[in-house]
């Protein structure tokens, strides 16, 4: 049949509001809901049409429409189990929180707080004053700022101090961080006139010298976070670039990516730049990630130099960018770790990156007997990611499901279908699934699912 008469086979909106299955949907929920679900499973049908399939039935369109009505009534952002062995996954969400974060976040979304009221004096109080003091603290600084993201911290940072001046930066640090966000467009933005200073792989202190002017705001150092030059390569030592600007009288901003408070060495993982190094070394103002190595919720950390804190609080982008309560309720309460000294077995990215071996591989074989024949345990790495520590992997244990690539991209589709969704790597052949990233009270469900997947597939 051609497809002009193929689409007259269609039942009309009217038709199928009126079948009593998506009557009894249309009752429920918003009015108006079950019309539009319906002209867009309609819709659906006619597209398939013109690509040549057949016109639904009835029955088929009705299912249809309640199939759609069924995801339009969930919610699209849920939580998934992380078993790729990825502890700071940009795309799952990056850091999971601690007890403590949850459930200060929860306090003061539940009811009201005094997020801007000083409780003691009876007046409005400054939301800033909450993170300001465990964040001098923690890292040593005379002041700090908490805003939405790093991002919004560049943006922040460099709009107040780099308008209409010059910011240097080398060539090599000019990058792209991940998600099309491009330092040099964030500068553009800003008002600020970038300056390159040497090549790709090579940039000398004599560089950063040669390009002061009087039109020099800062110079800026950005940490290669997600990705490593290596070989013949020169970048001045951020000790360098602190003595250099004191020298000349320029600012120095270094955006360290991750807001490491942590050893990684400990964990023989290459040195992260820390807060508090970066600091004495001469930084005036240092900004980093609340979710990556930190470990807390979606934030951008601006820390140093007092006076410099007032004008970035000052500026109206200030406003735009401001983190809302539950955030900062949660930052907080992930720093505090810190402060007590319990990152390490509270905060959930430092107590995976210190899971002992021995703890990951007696889950990984106890994961491996749950799910019966089909899987065995394998040495493998653990990545950081999240644009912290590239390159840089911890051993681990990996309960592995070999099969042929069909047959384990078909298991993959499956648990990432299935509800909790699982994501697991695959790896030459193998579908491969870390305790690491998997936190213990998950494992019940992510044994059923394994399971389940298994005997579908
Ligand atoms: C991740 C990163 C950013 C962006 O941080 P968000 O918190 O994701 O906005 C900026 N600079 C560096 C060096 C980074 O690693």
């Amino acid at each position: 049949m051609a497809a002009r008469n193929r689409y007259r086979l269609l039942p009309s909106v009217d038709r199928i509001l009126s079948d009593e299955r998506v009557r009894a949907l249309a009752n429920g929920g918003e009015p108006g809901i079950a019309t539009i679900i319906v002209r867009q499973a309609i819709e659906s049908a006619r597209l398939a049409i013109a690509g040549g399939s057949e016109a639904p039935t009835e029955d088929q369109l009705v299912e249809s429409v309640l199939g759609l009505a069924g995801a339009a009534f969930e919610p699209s952002l849920r939580p998934v189990i992380n078993a790729t062995g990825v502890i700071i996954h940009t795309n799952l969400g990056r850091a999971p929180l601690s007890d403590d974060a949850i459930e200060a976040m929860a306090a003061v979304s539940r009811g009201y707080s005094n997020l801007e009221f000083e409780l003691e004096a009876g007046e409005r109080g400054s939301r800033y004053a909450h993170l300001e003091s465990v964040l001098t603290r923690l890292t040593g600084a005379e002041a700090a700022i908490a805003v939405n993201n790093n991002a919004s911290a560049l943006l922040l940072t460099l709009s107040t101090l780099g308008h209409d001046g010059e910011i240097i930066i080398s060539r090599g640090q000019a990058v792209e961080i991940g998600g099309g966000f491009r330092i040099p467009d964030v500068m553009a933005q800003s008002g600020a006139r970038l300056v390159e200073v040497g090549t790709t792989n090579r940039t000398y202190l004599r560089d950063y010298e040669a390009a002061i002017t009087e039109q020099t705001a800062a110079i800026m150092r950005v940490h290669a976070s997600n990705f490593r030059i290596v070989g013949f390569t020169v970048a001045p030592s951020i000790n360098e670039l602190g003595s250099l600007s004191r020298k000349r009288g320029v600012l120095l901003i270094d955006d360290i990516g991750s807001g490491c408070l942590l050893d990684t060495t400990e964990f023989r993982l290459a040195p992260e730049p820390t807060v508090r190094e970066s600091l004495e070394t001469g930084a005036h103002l240092v900004l980093f990630s609340g979710d990556k190595l930190l470990g807390g919720p979606q934030a951008g950390v601006i820390v140093g130099r007092a006076d410099l804190v007032a004008q970035l609080r000052r500026h109206p982008l200030a406003r735009a960018v401001r983190m809302d309560k539950a955030s900062i309720a949660g930052l907080t309460a992930t720093l505090h770790h810190y402060l007590r000294g319990e990152a390490l077995t509270k905060v959930p990215v430092w107590r995976m990156i210190a899971t002992p071996l021995s703890e990951i591989e007696r889950r990984a074989r106890r994961w491996a007997r749950a799910i019966g024949q089909g899987g065995r345990v394998l040495d493998g790495r653990s990545m950081i990611g999240g644009g912290s520590l590239p390159e840089e992997s911890l051993p681990t244990r990996l309960l592995a499901i070999p099969g042929e690539g069909g047959y384990i991209a078909e298991l993959a589709l499956r648990l990432r279908m299935g509800d909790p969704p699982v994501i697991a790597r695959i790896e030459r052949d193998s579908l491969l699934l870390d305790p690491r990233t998997v936190q213990p009270e998950e494992d019940r469900d992510l044994i059923t699912a394994v399971k389940t997947a298994l005997e579908v597939a």
